[in-house]
């Protein structure tokens, strides 16, 4: 089993990143598995080498370890831009030039209402999917045409164990078509996005196991089709439960009052955090596994 905490260097880490953390390198363990840690520093804009200096630091007083070196994304551009050509080649993708206001004005009919949302926002109402385009593979934003890859592949399938929803899952060609819409695989300013990156490097990796939030469970369905494209194996998925304040409030990265470093400076143990997010202690899960 390989499970891997995947987080982006854009502000401190959270009690949901610790239980993240936590749970996917405790899981690995308790199989005799790896723990990989991965930073997500495609956002070339917010990435800060100080935010990950603070992950290291955060993760090492909590008692995980993980080999060296670190998979970074910022050194992956090469591996992102051949899955792109890749596609490419097969006809799958097409520039997008629309704005978030383009593609808002687009997608919403007078007197409708507000606009159906997918994974990533406001579901893209396929404004430049028929423009023509022939030269080789453009430095512009690149959307997947949904509909033409589906209809390339048998039914796409994968196993849930996390708690909400475990078991078979078999995301539906027309639910797909209409609660997602053809997403962004390479955004201008970065050369990939988070759907592309996040599949080509888990495959890089050997990851077996996905460990991350419930929140990104209606992401899954992307993932596993760029797997089935991209010719990758599709890893077991547990999307676990999020963490919220005493309010029911999910905990955001920018919510500093919830920062591990915080609960660190004020004097708490890994053990008190571990508890805080409902895991067990060390100690109790070093007894399992000497058991
Ligand atoms: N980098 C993503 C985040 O910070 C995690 C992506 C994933 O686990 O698939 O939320
Ligand atoms: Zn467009």
């Amino acid at each position: 089993m390989i499970t891997r905490f995947a987080p982006s260097p854009t502000g401190p880490l959270h009690l949901g990143h610790a239980y993240s953390a936590i749970l996917a390198h405790d899981m690995a363990h308790a199989a005799g598995g790896t723990f990989l840690l991965r930073i997500e520093d495609i956002d070339r804009a917010r990435a800060r080498p100080a935010w990950e200096t603070a992950i290291f630091d955060d993760l090492t007083w909590l008692g995980l370890t993980w080999p060296q070196p670190v998979m970074r994304q910022s050194g992956r551009l090469p591996a992102y831009r051949a899955a792109l050509q890749a596609l490419w080649d097969r006809g799958l993708l097409y520039p997008c030039t629309c704005t978030r206001r383009d593609i808002l004005e687009a997608a919403s009919a007078p007197q409708e209402g507000a606009p159906p949302q997918g994974p990533d926002g406001v579901i893209y109402p396929g404004t430049c999917r028929a423009r023509a385009h022939t030269s080789p593979l453009p430095d512009t934003a690149l959307r997947l045409d949904l509909a033409r890859a589906l209809a390339t592949l048998p039914p796409l399938a994968f196993t849930e164990t996390g708690p909400a929803r475990p078991g078979t899952h078999r995301p539906d060609r027309d639910a797909m078509l209409h609660g997602i819409g053809d997403p962004v695989l390479a955004r201008r300013d970065f050369g990939t996005s988070y759907h592309l990156a996040v599949v080509v490097d888990d495959a890089a990796q050997g990851v077996t196991h996905v460990t991350r939030g419930a929140d990104l469970f209606e992401a899954t369905p992307i993932h596993v089709l760029l797997q089935a494209l991209l010719g990758l194996p599709t890893p077991v998925y547990h999307h676990h439960r999020l963490i919220r304040d005493a309010a029911g409030q999910r905990l955001a990265k920018r919510d500093d009052a919830r920062a591990i470093a915080l609960y660190r400076a004020e004097g708490a143990t890994p053990d008190q955090v571990r508890r805080m997010v409902g895991l067990c202690a060390p100690s109790a899960r070093r007894g399992a596994d000497a058991g």
